[in-house]
This record gives structure tokens, sequence and C-alpha cells, in this order.
């Protein structure tokens, strides 16, 4: 079975577009709402993320709602299906972001294949 794993020099879920997240409306309390928007940058990408490497600058101290850990316990979708649920929401940000070819999701697919 496969397993959900972050990986390295990624960050496609740190471009931000909250009104095409739905499934985020009941989850995000008004305070997250705020954080988020004073995150963005212009052009939708978190102010934090380092795009030299796709790094977070703050991860120690990044929000809750960064912390997949953590925060996909929020998602109906997870409670029912596990890293299934995640690994979709992965492939779905990094495919938006990078394309199904890149290799962003040639290496995510690597990772979540291992035992
Ligand atoms: S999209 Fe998934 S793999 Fe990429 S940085 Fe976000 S949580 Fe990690
Ligand atoms: S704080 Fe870090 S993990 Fe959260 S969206 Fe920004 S760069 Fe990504």
């Amino acid at each position: 079975m496969k397993s959900w794993k972050c990986i390295e020099n990624c960050g496609a879920c740190c471009k931000f577009n909250l009104p095409e997240r739905e499934d985020l409306s009941n989850i995000l309390t008004a305070n997250d709402i705020a954080l988020i928007n004073s995150m963005t940058d212009n052009d939708g990408w978190c102010k934090y993320l380092d795009k030299s490497n796709s790094k977070c600058m703050i991860y120690d101290s990044r929000p809750h709602f960064c912390r997949v850990n953590e925060f996909s316990a929020s998602f109906k979708g997870y409670l029912k299906n596990g890293d299934k649920f995640l690994i979709k929401c992965c492939t779905q940000h990094i495919s938006s972001i990078y394309g199904r070819k890149s290799r962003q999701m040639k290496a995510f697919k690597i990772a979540v294949a291992k035992k």
C-alpha cells in the first residue's frame, strides 16, 4: 500500500487560491484566512517559500494549516481514506503547479511508492 510522504524541493501546496478551495471553507477560521492573506504575495505564492529551492523559510514555526500531519485530520476525506486522500491532494497540487510530467511529480510518485 502506498504511504503519503512530502518531498523536498516541491512547495506546490504553498501557492494559495482560496476562492477555488471550497473544501476549506468549513475548516479554516477567519484568523486562518487573515493569516493566509497576509502570507500571500501578489503572484499567489506564500512569501515564506524560498523560490530558489522551494523550501519553507519558517518551517519550524509554520502555521497549523501547513502541517499536513496535523491538519489532515480536519478533512473527512482523510478520516475515511487516510494516505490515499493526501496522495490525491499532493498529486493535484503538483500537477496544477508543475505539470503531470514534471520532475516534482516523478519524485513524488517514487516517494509514495516506497514502503
Ligand atoms: S504538494 Fe505535497 S509533496 Fe509537495 S510540498 Fe506540498 S505536501 Fe509536500
Ligand atoms: S509557511 Fe511554509 S509551508 Fe506554509 S505555505 Fe508558506 S512556505 Fe509553504
